[in-house]
């Protein structure tokens, strides 16, 4: 009998990501914090331009770092990244190094220019935000009339013949009964339909007592993902929905300085998007060793990467579905990060949530002055009527 000499164990890839990449898979970077719109759930409380956001030649320079890191696209945000006037030269400068670019727009400078020169680009993507399928729902959280400017984004984009364009909408208990209409509207523009979590980060903090979903839509939502949502990107933010059942397509992991961050528009580097806050505060890509050194050595990631407890969520029957659910999640409602999730589907996180509780001060705010009100178009809303010399644009 001839004995095969067992194979090496091959580490399974999510054991992989758990202990850190090279570099980043899923890295974010907010262009800017100018926002010529203030809705009310923002994640990084834009509006104002911060004055030290980088220049054209530092963004430059991030991009060669990036393309020697074989970081193989970037998802641009902000604030509203187009706003800046140097946006499509650094789009055009990533493509020619390398970097694909998703970038998340709310149409704004989607003209039907612009669309044709977004159709003849290799290696970009855009996504519009839609919180809404409904002027009536999308216009109480983003403000007058960005319904109709995100749908004139995607009708030029389709009439440009662009491919695949992202319809993508954050999910509060005010839209999520609207998800077939969001995938007809995705349907119409010839569009993927890729939907996320509202974290309670950002101007998102004010508004998540109201507007993150009830334990009835989280169900809801959950059924309709697993019936209907083989076409739909969630980028892995419902993994705590898991605790239903079936496992969600994707990692099913917080990603947080494993294969997750954020490099917000001054430099600084975040575990996570939904993380801004100096807890999360990795470094700063303009000091020695840029960015690399900040993902590969911060003692924020390293601690990131190494085992986690799970704390009281390890006897919980779901933990390995759900593994404790966001990070960002927990921090923001002040619950402890080794605890439940502040939506956890199994109800374990309610007593915490009803107790004492202390929610932590954010640590930035780019708000622009004028009032962010959660309303129904109609009554005054963060979009002012007319653009006032506070506007980026
Ligand atoms: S903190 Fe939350 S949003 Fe950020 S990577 Fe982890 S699970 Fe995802
Ligand atoms: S107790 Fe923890 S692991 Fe269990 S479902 Fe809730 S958040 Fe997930």
């Amino acid at each position: 009998m001839t004995l095969t000499p067992a194979r090496p164990a091959v580490p399974r890839l999510v054991d992989q990501f758990e202990l850190g990449l090279d570099a980043p898979i899923c890295l974010t970077w907010e262009l800017t914090y100018a926002c010529n719109l203030a809705c009310v759930h923002c994640l990084s409380s834009s509006g104002r331009r911060d004055p030290r956001e980088l220049s054209t030649e530092q963004a430059k320079a991030v991009i060669d770092e990036l393309q020697r890191m074989q970081v193989f696209y970037v998802n641009i945000g902000g604030g509203e990244p187009t706003v800046r006037p140097d946006f499509w030269e650094l789009v055009e400068y990533a493509v020619d190094h390398q970097v694909g670019v998703k970038f998340s727009t709310n149409g704004v400078r989607i003209t039907p220019e612009r669309a044709q020169w977004l159709a003849a680009s290799d290696y970009v993507d855009v996504q519009i935000s839609l919180d809404g399928a409904t002027a009536e729902v999308n216009d109480a959280v983003r403000g007058r009339g960005s319904f109709d400017m995100a749908i004139k984004a995607l009708q030029n984009l389709a009439d440009a013949g662009f491919q695949d364009s992202k319809i993508s909408v954050v999910v509060t208990r005010e839209n999520v009964r609207q998800l077939d209409e969001f995938q007809e509207l995705a349907d119409r523009y010839g569009a993927t339909l890729r939907i996320t979590r509202l974290r309670p980060s950002g101007r998102g903090a004010d508004v998540w007592d109201e507007l993150h979903p009830t334990a009835e839509d989280q169900r809801f939502l959950y059924d309709w993902l697993v019936a209907k949502g083989e076409r739909v990107l969630t980028g892995d933010s419902f993994f705590h929905l898991a605790a239903f059942g079936d496992a969600l397509p994707g990692l099913n992991l917080c990603g947080a300085g494993r294969v997750v961050c954020l490099i917000d528009p001054v430099g600084d580097v975040y575990a996570c998007p939904f993380a801004i806050h100096d807890t999360f505060l990795a470094g700063n890509l303009l000091d020695e060793g840029g960015f690399q050194k900040v993902w590969q050595e911060s003692a924020l990631f390293t601690e990131l990467r190494s085992p986690q407890t799970g704390g009281a969520c390890t006897s919980c029957s779901a933990f390995d579905a759900c593994r404790g659910g966001c990070m960002a999640a927990k921090f923001f409602t002040g619950l402890p990060l080794d605890g439940p999730d502040p939506e956890c589907v199994k109800g374990n996180s309610e007593h915490a949530l009803a107790g004492d509780r202390t929610v932590p001060a954010t640590s930035q705010d780019h708000s622009r002055p004028a009032a962010v009100v959660l309303g129904m178009p109609g009554r005054p809303t963060s979009i002012p009527d007319r653009f006032c010399n506070e506007s980026p644009l």
